[in-house]
C-alpha cells in the first residue's frame, strides 16, 4: 500500500528529530499535502493509525495542511491554479501542464 510507506517514512522523520531531542515523544506533527498529490486521505489516515502504535508518534496530534496546486502550461506559459492533477490550461486549454507545486508531500514541523 502506496500510503502505509508514506506513513513509514514521515515515523522515520519523525524518529531522527526525537533521536536528535532526546525525546521519547512527539506530541505535534504538522503535515503538508499538496492538493494534487494522489494520496488517498482516507487510507493514509488508517495506515498512520496502525503504523504509530507504539512508536514515538502514538500520542502525536497529526495536523493536516493541504497546499494549493499549480501549474504552468508548456504552450502559451500561463501560471495558474490546479484543482485537479489533469486540469487544462485556463487560458488556452492546452493538456500540456508542467506542475510546479502541488504534488509533495512533507513533514512541515515537529512539536517535541
Ligand atoms: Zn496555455
Amino acid at each position: 500500500m502506496h500510503e502505509l510507506s508514506i506513513v513509514m517514512s514521515i515515523l522515520e522523520i519523525a524518529d531522527a528529530e526525537a533521536h536528535k531531542a532526546n525525546a521519547t515523544h512527539i506530541e505535534e506533527i504538522e503535515l503538508e499535502i499538496g492538493q494534487l498529490n494522489t494520496i488517498e486521505i482516507d487510507a493514509f489516515n488508517f495506515a498512520w493509525e496502525q503504523a504509530v502504535k507504539d512508536t514515538i508518534l502514538s500520542k502525536a496530534i497529526k495536523i493536516i495542511h493541504h497546499t494549493a496546486g499549480k501549474g504552468k502550461c508548456m504552450e502559451c506559459g500561463h501560471l495558474f491554479t490546479m484543482e485537479k492533477l489533469y486540469d487544462t490550461c485556463e487560458n488556452c486549454n492546452s493538456y500540456f501542464v508542467e506542475i510546479t507545486e502541488g504534488k509533495e508531500l512533507k513533514v512541515k514541523s515537529i512539536t517535541i
